[in-house]
């Protein structure tokens, strides 16, 4: 690998694996940044060689979260934000989004890879609104529990968790399982808002999961409907529910013509 890339001629941290490829520098990389290693982008280019348009599935993501985290501030009227698997900073970040509509929001962001953690450090200028710490979702109490996620979210008041694009990173019996922990976490009043690879009953799902699985990254997983309705279990759905990330609250800035369209799912969802 080539050790310099992406940082600007400045060694990456100790902690960053140069070896493997990673969720978070690959993501990067499909989204036209410069964060990545050569271990990732040939890890993408098993995807692309699966589904050429691999990087508007990322960007369809990318735009439904701007639309979920605008609604949520000003419709929902949330003004606290937990943020996990937050990934690399890029266009767009989810507390430039909210503090546009309120500089008041609160967001805590949260992810396991170290290159976050350093790179969203120095995009913080002012951390008495915005905090990244480095935790595992797969502990969702432990991240609730944390005197970092207290100092910005007050859990008695109303809240919104995200949770976009890292459940189909998680094992099956993982991944249903945080889910109900995160639900398990939230009182009345507060909402998650969840994006997820979707197996809608074509090849191409089945053909990127494997690409996904056997390309290098190792996770990636293409749910159904009907598997990614368990992740809302005993929560209301916002209007229109679990559909086609572009189909959620669409804008004059979503992308109309995305050929994964039938790719990614997305929904949000209050606890009553
Ligand atoms: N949420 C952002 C979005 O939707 O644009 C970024 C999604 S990115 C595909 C997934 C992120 O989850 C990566 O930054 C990765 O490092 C992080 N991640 C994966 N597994 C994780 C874990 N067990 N704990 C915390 N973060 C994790």
């Amino acid at each position: 690998a080539r050790a310099a890339d992406g940082l600007d001629g400045a060694a990456p941290p100790p902690d960053v694996d140069l070896g493997t490829p990673s969720i978070a520098r690959l993501y990067d990389y499909v989204l036209g940044g410069k964060e990545h290693f050569e271990v990732d982008r040939r890890a993408a280019d098993a995807l692309y060689e699966a589904v050429p348009e691999t990087s508007q599935l990322a960007k369809d993501n990318r735009n439904h979260l701007r639309r979920a985290v605008q609604w949520l501030v000003r419709e929902a009227g949330i003004r606290q934000i937990v943020d996990l698997g937050s990934g690399l900073p890029t266009v767009g970040n989810v507390h430039e989004l909210a503090q546009a509509v309120d500089p008041g929001v609160h967001v805590v962001y949260v992810d396991n890879d170290p290159l976050v953690l350093a790179h969203g450090r120095a995009l913080l200028s002012d951390e008495t609104t915005t905090t990244v710490i480095t935790a595992d979702v797969r502990e969702p109490e432990t991240i609730f529990a944390d005197p970092r996620t207290a100092e910005l979210i007050d859990l008695q008041q109303p809240y919104a968790v995200i949770a976009a694009s890292i459940l189909h990173h998680l094992d099956d019996d993982v991944a249903y399982d945080v889910a109900a922990r995160i639900r398990a976490q939230l009182h009345s009043g507060c909402y998650v808002l969840i994006s997820n690879f979707l197996d809608d009953d074509e090849p191409r799902a089945k053909e990127l999961e494997r690409a996904f699985l056997e390309g290098g990254l190792g996770t990636g997983r293409f749910r159904t409907w009907a598997e990614q309705r368990r992740f809302y279990d005993g929560l209301e759905m916002v209007e229109p529910g679990l559909v086609y990330a572009n189909d959620w609250k669409p804008d004059h800035l979503t992308p109309t013509e995305s050929r994964v369209h039938t790719l990614y799912a997305a929904g949000v969802a209050r606890k009553p």
